[in-house]
């Protein structure tokens, strides 16, 4: 059956590492919205001209011009068989829009679809933002002080230089808390009342959590 797999937890709470290391391990497409508004910023395109302001703000991008790119995200062939979604939704309209969007595209087959939340103790997140860094070339994620690359500035993997994301500054990344607290938390009670939330201890090593991870979405 087709996998449908969503994510929530806080800003810098290890998502990103997991879900790209599950898409590969399903050998599913990996859907990160928030890379998916830096790419449309990066080409200058209306979208992400648009996009640029609230992103620089640490506020949500408007609900239809996140829905449109997802909704063409999704409908393309790569996805089928099922999708990793990182950072979508973020928002109850968000995951309304979702609902919508996965029945047109699903057009009465059924699909396993399981919101995963990534428990933490927000505290330290803070100081995790500010110290992350991410490949340029491949978008491997660094962390100064957790995991940081064997040369200073330089990807492990491809050799390319490592960059800070603009809206890593600490400013930013107390605002981007809040929207997530506001917006995006109330999705936990959300999927909650609809049975298909589970939950993870996201703290520990990569390792430990990746473990987590797999039982609660194999099962
Ligand atoms: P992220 O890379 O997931 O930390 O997202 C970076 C920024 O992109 C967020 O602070 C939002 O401004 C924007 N963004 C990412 N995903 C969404 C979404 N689902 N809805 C609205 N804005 C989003």
């Amino acid at each position: 059956m087709k996998k449908e797999l969503i994510f929530l937890g806080p800003p810098a709470c290890g998502k990103g590492t997991q879900t790209s290391k599950l898409a590969k391990y399903f050998g599913f497409p990996h859907i990160d919205t928030g890379s998916l508004l830096r790419a449309e910023i990066t080409a200058q395109t209306e979208n992400g001209k648009i996009a640029k302001s609230y992103i620089d703000e640490g506020h949500l991008v408007p609900v239809e011009l996140v829905g449109s790119i997802i909704k063409n995200r999704l409908s393309q062939d790569d996805c089928k068989n099922g999708y990793i979604l990182d950072g979508y939704p973020r928002s109850t309209e968000q995951a309304d829009l979702l609902t919508k969007i996965n029945n047109e595209i699903d057009n009465g087959n059924s699909a396993d679809f399981r919101a995963i939340y990534f428990d933490t103790d927000t505290e330290v997140l803070i100081s995790r933002i500010v110290n992350r860094r991410s490949c340029k070339k491949c978008g491997e994620i660094y962390n100064l002080k957790y995991k940081p690359p064997k040369n200073e500035n330089t990807c492990d993997i491809c050799g390319g230089e490592l960059a800070q994301r603009k809206d890593d500054n600490e400013e930013t990344a107390k605002a981007r808390f809040e929207t997530y607290f506001n917006e995006t938390a109330p999705l936990i009670e959300y999927y909650k009342n609809k049975n298909i939330l589970k939950t993870i201890d996201a703290q520990g090593s990569i390792d430990e959590v990746w473990e987590r991870l797999l039982k609660v979405v194999e099962d």
